[in-house]
């Protein structure tokens, strides 16, 4: 008798039923070859490649599931008390001393023991921005800015720098934007050097936690006729002379505003890599988190459908095909980008930067600009009360409308995926 797979089709030759072996998974949580023998499976075992695993690794679960724990047990209280601040919430940074050193490795001071760390930063902020956006905001910083330092510095400035950022103890900023806005080979923020000294001067402008960081990795031009390619990043400290910051007003309660560099002497070894190679760490740092804002995005659009179902529900709206539609068109991106931004950060991990910078642009791009589609969705089912401030939903609505504009508005993201796209295009072999 020919053994049967449960699917009703012959078992292939070499896998009988009678072969299936025990489930068996590697350290990651994926599963090993062996378990593609077990009946049912692919008659294809993948011997070098781990199989296509579309669950999180066990490592990220259970980060998954402390972070809901702290954000529900201490965030969300916390900025509740404190209501939208102006200003950084420092009980909020204290918290933050329990999540950020999940993304720094043991040697600068994190607890980061594995490989998938842009996987982490998703995992960390999707949940963040669904529970605490406040916590989100000031976490997104401390990665960028010390994202910059691992791709740029050397081992000697990652000690120096990176763990106080890592255990909270200095807030960081990520600078770049000025004027030029997004042209940002167009920066006019200069350094010099002098002696032993680098001198900036300048301003930039919309920069998160201008003013209040312990820590800034500031991008100037050491050669402005090379535009990008002259571009440098500088590591400055607090109460460096001639740095100043003050913050600006929005209609989220952002952390965020202008910076001054007056004459401001650093020293010559606080450059990071070498004059010119700014515009790599900044973009290096920058595929990171756009697959991070992606993430954020999906928090944002996670939260506002879990509102709306359980707003709609307890009103009975839900017997009405028109809020069912609603619901099932929210699910569906939601889980549609939830899947390209998890892929644009494990290709990030896996350093397939190629493909990674035109993914984690897709991901950006492409769950920011659902997030404010579902959110929209969630105001309308709530209806009036969706603008209520006794419901979280206007918080939402009005957190989401920044995804598309920071770190590369969605033109930005068009622009980076349709330039690959065209450097890569083959002629059509289709009839
Ligand atoms: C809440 C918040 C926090 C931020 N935090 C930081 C931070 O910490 N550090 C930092 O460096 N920056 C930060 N930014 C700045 C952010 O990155 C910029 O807002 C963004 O890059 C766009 O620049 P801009 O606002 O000057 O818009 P502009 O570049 O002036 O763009 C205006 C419009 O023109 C479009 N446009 C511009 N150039 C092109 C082009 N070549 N092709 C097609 N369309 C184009 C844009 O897409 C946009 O629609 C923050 C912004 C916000 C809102």
């Amino acid at each position: 008798m020919v053994p049967q797979q449960p699917s009703g089709l012959p078992a292939p030759q070499g896998h009988r039923v009678s072969d299936a072996a025990p489930a068996q998974r590697n350290r990651q949580g994926h599963q090993t070859p062996a378990d593609w023998r077990r009946p049912g499976a692919s008659p294809f075992p993948l011997r070098r490649n781990p199989p296509m695993d579309f669950k999180l690794p066990v490592e990220l679960q259970r980060l998954r599931e402390q972070i809901v724990d702290i954000a529900t047990t201490k965030m969300i209280p916390t900025a509740k008390a404190a209501g939208e601040m102006h200003g950084p919430n420092r009980d909020i940074q204290r918290i933050l001393a329990e999540v950020t050193p999940h993304i720094y490795p043991v040697e600068c001071g994190g607890r980061l023991e594995h490989r998938q760390r842009s996987l982490a930063i998703c995992v960390l902020r999707e949940e963040m921005s669904r529970l605490c956006p406040d916590a989100d905001h000031m976490f997104a910083q401390q990665g960028l800015c010390g994202t910059a330092i691992l791709f740029g510095g050397t081992d000697e400035q990652k000690r120096r720098f990176v763990p106080a950022i890592a255990n909270m103890d200095r807030l960081a900023s990520f600078a770049v934007t000025e004027e030029s806005g997004s042209d940002a080979g167009g920066l006019k923020t200069t350094a010099v050097a002098s002696g032993d000294q680098w001198v900036l001067n300048g301003s930039k402008r919309l920069i998160s936690h201008a003013g209040v960081a312990g820590t800034y990795v500031i991008f100037a031009s050491t050669d402005p006729s090379q535009r990008a390619k002259g571009v440098s990043a500088f590591v400055v400290e607090e109460g460096t002379p001639g740095l100043s910051g003050k913050l600006m007003n929005f209609m989220v309660p952002y952390v965020v505003g202008e910076l001054e560099l007056a004459d401001c002497h650093i020293p010559r070894d606080n450059i990071l890599g070498q004059p010119g190679e700014g515009f790599r760490w900044a973009m290096q740092t920058l595929d990171v988190f756009r697959a991070a804002v992606g993430a954020h995005s999906v928090g944002f659009a996670q939260g506002a459908l879990d509102l709306a179902l359980d707003y709609a529900q307890r009103r009975e709206l839900t017997k009405h095909q028109a809020i069912q539609a609603k619901l099932a068109e929210m699910a569906t991106e939601i889980q549609a980008a939830r899947l390209m931004v998890w892929q644009a950060a494990w290709l990030k991990d896996e350093g397939q930067d190629r493909q990674a910078s035109m993914a984690c642009a897709m991901a950006k791009m492409y769950a920011s600009e659902m997030a404010v589609r579902v959110v929209n969705k969630g105001v309308q089912i709530m209806g009036g009360d969706g603008l209520n401030t006794r419901y979280f939903m206007q918080r939402y609505y009005r957190e989401v409308r920044g995804t598309t504009i920071y770190e590369g508005t969605s033109e930005i993201q068009r622009y980076v995926i349709s330039r690959q796209l065209l450097r890569e295009a083959r002629p059509y072999e289709g009839p």
